[in-house]
């Protein structure tokens, strides 16, 4: 492992992350891929940074912290909403799950979907709004929203599969809390909350309106 990495894993590990198929796969993916040529050189810090158009790639803690929520195992079926760097979604690619991934964006999606054809990363990439989920594919064993909204779509509770995990930030658009469901039947969820995160704004149908 390049010592950066090895660095950034090790704090990761010092901040909680104890899932080690998501130690590793921090460990794996070259997060300065994921970054712009200009800041390249701060992408092994565990900071945000501006991937263009407003928006950011997510601190790593937070990739690694919503990755280990997601409970991803191999070939699991995982719909990420928010592309954005592609980083989140190389990751779980790297653990073995099966990536289709939505952004809004047209200019993100298309730099990213070149980004994974030259790094020979097979996710499915969709341009559009996320908040109403991908129905062709569902369900899903794990949804990963990237960007924070004022709910938790009607949609994307109705395409996880049974048994498993949505991991959504949810409050205003200064700061949100994690919730972690699982969906334990059709009509019932557990849910854990974790506050004080900062997620740039999830824009859609039911999500918040455009700025
Ligand atoms: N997972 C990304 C995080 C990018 S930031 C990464 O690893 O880099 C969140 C992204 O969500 C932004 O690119 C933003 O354009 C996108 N986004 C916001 N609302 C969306 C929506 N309704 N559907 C799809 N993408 C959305």
């Amino acid at each position: 492992m390049n010592s950066d990495r090895e660095d950034l894993v090790n704090h990761l590990k010092t901040r909680g992350i104890t899932d080690q198929a998501v130690l590793d796969a921090v460990g794996k993916v070259e997060r300065q891929l994921f970054v712009p040529d200009v800041i390249k050189h701060h992408a092994y810090k565990d900071v945000a940074l501006p991937i263009g158009h407003g928006q950011t790639i997510s601190q790593p803690y937070t990739v690694a912290f919503m990755t280990q929520a997601l409970r991803v195992k191999k070939d699991s079926k995982i719909l990420e909403i928010g592309t954005g760097s592609g980083y989140q979604a190389a990751i779980l690619h790297s653990m073995g799950a099966k990536v289709f991934s939505i952004e809004r964006f047209y200019e993100i999606y298309t730099k990213t979907q070149k980004l994974f054809d030259d790094l020979g990363i097979r996710v499915a990439l969709r341009c559009g709004d996320g908040t109403i989920g991908w129905e062709e594919f569902a369900p899903y064993d794990g949804i990963i929203v990237t960007a924070g909204g004022p709910n938790i779509p009607d949609k994307l509770r109705n395409q996880l599969a049974v048994g498993g995990v949505m991991v959504i930030p949810v409050g205003d658009r200064r700061s949100q809390t994690i919730n972690i469901l699982t969906k334990v039947d059709e009509d019932n969820f557990e849910i854990i909350e974790v506050p004080d995160f900062a997620f740039v704004p999830l824009i859609g149908r039911d999500g918040w309106k455009e700025v």
